[in-house]
């Protein structure tokens, strides 16, 4: 019979081989899949690690596991990522929260004064986690997010229920249903890899929902629009931050000053990639 440490180290081993990952990444996936299939925590399975496991226990790890292996991506899996040091639930009809969108949060909290009723709009929130994270670190702030995806509205609003943030949620593809509101801050993750980027058709992209990966043939279809219609939405002075490709900087700054945002700029993430761009609209 296996124990759980032999079950977790052949686990690791074929993750290793079929998905290419790294040692120390394998048995990390291993660990949080077999967490999950048992619901138990980490420190159990190095507690129990000579267990010897019942064959229905193997039999819901390997399942798992074997999903996995096909592709399938760990926080669809687990139904869970972490943004922001909290706990989000995701499914497949929203973007897995990353690392690098904490670059956008960190630039709007530095421009979201606490104290102060800041007006915010995060466009196409999908999992909420932009927008639940700077409701939750700006109690004064007033957060609207939008998206046109009504199953990605319903995940966001799951998860502001779940971690106590007081957000609006529209269904809007983009500001159509805002009519005539101006916010103070404008933030976005919008979609912008470039359409037949060789990028979508590998790892856990090729499960996300495309709608939220691809903008057209330059990834900027989307950027395009929001920084030529955010002008109508921002009050005097207001401003707009959004995430991109780790190439697009110089045209999205291109594209803030050709519509009139005057001073745009970048900010680096921790890879020293400029990931952010953003301006405030003239007084
Ligand atoms: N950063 C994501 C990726 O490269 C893309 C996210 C997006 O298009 N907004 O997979």
């Amino acid at each position: 019979m296996t124990t759980v440490a032999g079950l977790l180290e052949q686990a690791a081993a074929r993750l290793a081989t079929d998905l290419g990952l790294a040692k120390r990444e394998a048995r990390l996936e291993a660990r949080v899949l077999a967490a999950h299939a048992w619901a138990v925590t980490p420190a159990w399975l190095i507690a129990h690690d000579t267990d010897a496991l019942p064959t229905e226990q193997a039999a819901a790890f390997d399942a798992l596991l074997a999903r996995r292996l096909a592709g399938e991506p760990v926080a669809y899996l687990t139904g869970s990522r972490e943004f922001f040091g909290r706990p989000f639930v995701v499914t497949p009809d929203v973007l897995i929260p990353r690392h690098d969108t904490e670059l956008l949060v960190e630039r709007a909290l530095a421009q979201i004064p606490p104290g102060r009723p800041t007006t915010v709009l995060d466009l196409g929130t999908g999992s909420g986690c932009v927008a639940i994270t700077l409701a939750l670190e700006r109690p004064q702030a007033r957060v609207t997010a939008v998206d046109r995806s009504p199953a990605a509205l319903a995940v966001a609003q799951r998860n502001a229920a779940l971690l106590g943030a007081d957000v609006e949620f529209l269904t809007s593809d983009w500001f159509e249903a805002l009519a005539f509101r101006r916010f103070d801050c404008i933030v976005g993750n919008p979609p912008y890899v470039a359409a037949g980027d060789p990028h979508l058709s590998r790892g856990d992209v090729r499960f996300e929902p495309a709608a939220a990966l691809a903008s057209g043939p330059d990834g900027l279809d989307d950027l395009r629009h929001l920084i030529e219609a955010a002008r109508d939405h921002l009050v005097p002075g207001g401003l707009l931050l959004l995430e991109h490709g780790y190439d697009q900087a110089p045209a999205v700054r291109a594209l803030l000053s050709a519509h009139g945002y005057p001073r745009s700029r970048s900010w680096t993430d921790l890879a020293g990639i400029e990931r952010v761009s953003g301006a405030e609209v003239s007084e």
